[in-house]
C-alpha cells in the first residue's frame, strides 16, 4: 500500500489493526474489477482508506455506508463515545465530517462514494454482483445479522464478504460478528480464507 495512504490510515481515529488494514487493501485491490465495492461502518474512515486506496490501485469504486450517527457502543455514557465525534447541537454523534477529512487526505475523492443513511436504505439502492462487501457496522445481534441478510447475497461470484471483529472467545468479544460470519459458511455459498486477527474473509463461491 502506499505509502501516504498508510499513514493517512494511521492517523485516522477508529478501531482497526494494521495488518487487517492491509490484508482489505490487498482483498479490494484484487476483486475491485469484479464489481463496486461496499464497506458497512466507516465511521471516521480509518478502513475506508485501506480498503478505497485497494479500489483506487484495482481501478474500481468504494461505497462507504455510514449513517454517522454511531453504533451502539459509540453513544454518549458507552464504552467506545469519543467527544469530539459528536454535535453538539445535534446532541448526537457526527462522524461525517472526519470520514469526509480522510477521504480528502488519502486522495479517494475520485474513488469513494459516501451514502449516508442506514445499511438499509443503502442496500436498496447499490446493485448486485458486488466485489467485496466488508460488514464493520452495528454490533448488536439484530444489526449484524440484518446486515448479513441485506448485503451477502450481492457479493458477486468469486467476489470478497469479509467481517470485522470475530471473537471465538466470549471474553474477548461480542459475538454478533462471528454469528454471521458462521451463518455464511452455514449457507454453502462461501469458502473460507485464511482470518487474519479478527478479520473474517470468505470467498463467494
Ligand atoms: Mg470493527
Amino acid at each position: 500500500m502506499q505509502a501516504d495512504a498508510l499513514e493517512v490510515a494511521r492517523t485516522t481515529k477508529g478501531f482497526l489493526d494494521e495488518d487487517e488494514g492491509t490484508r482489505l487493501y490487498e482483498l479490494a485491490r484484487d476483486h475491485a474489477s469484479i464489481g463496486p465495492i461496499v464497506e458497512v461502518g466507516s465511521y471516521c474512515g480509518k478502513s475506508s482508506v485501506y480498503v478505497g486506496s485497494g479500489a483506487r490501485t484495482g481501478g474500481g469504486t468504494l461505497v462507504c455506508v455510514d449513517h454517522h450517527r454511531g453504533n451502539e457502543e459509540q453513544q454518549r455514557g458507552e464504552l467506545y463515545h469519543d467527544p469530539d465525534v459528536y454535535d453538539d447541537e445535534a446532541g448526537q454523534v457526527d462522524s461525517l465530517r472526519f470520514l469526509r477529512h480522510s477521504i480528502r487526505r488519502a486522495a479517494l475523492e475520485h474513488t469513494a462514494i459516501l451514502m449516508v443513511t442506514s445499511s438499509a436504505a443503502a442496500a436498496r439502492l447499490c446493485p448486485d454482483e458486488l466485489g467485496m462487501v466488508f460488514i464493520d457496522g452495528g454490533h448488536t445481534h439484530e444489526a449484524a445479522n440484518a446486515d448479513y441478510e441485506l448485503w451477502s447475497g450481492k457479493v458477486a461470484r468469486s467476489g470478497i464478504l469479509a467481517i470485522h471483529d470475530l471473537f471465538p472467545n466470549p471474553e474477548e468479544g461480542g459475538q454478533a460478528p462471528i454469528e454471521i460470519y458462521r451463518r455464511a459458511v452455514a449457507s454453502g455459498n462461501f469458502d473460507e480464507l485464511p482470518t487474519v486477527k479478527t478479520l473474517g474473509v470468505l470467498r463467494r463461491k
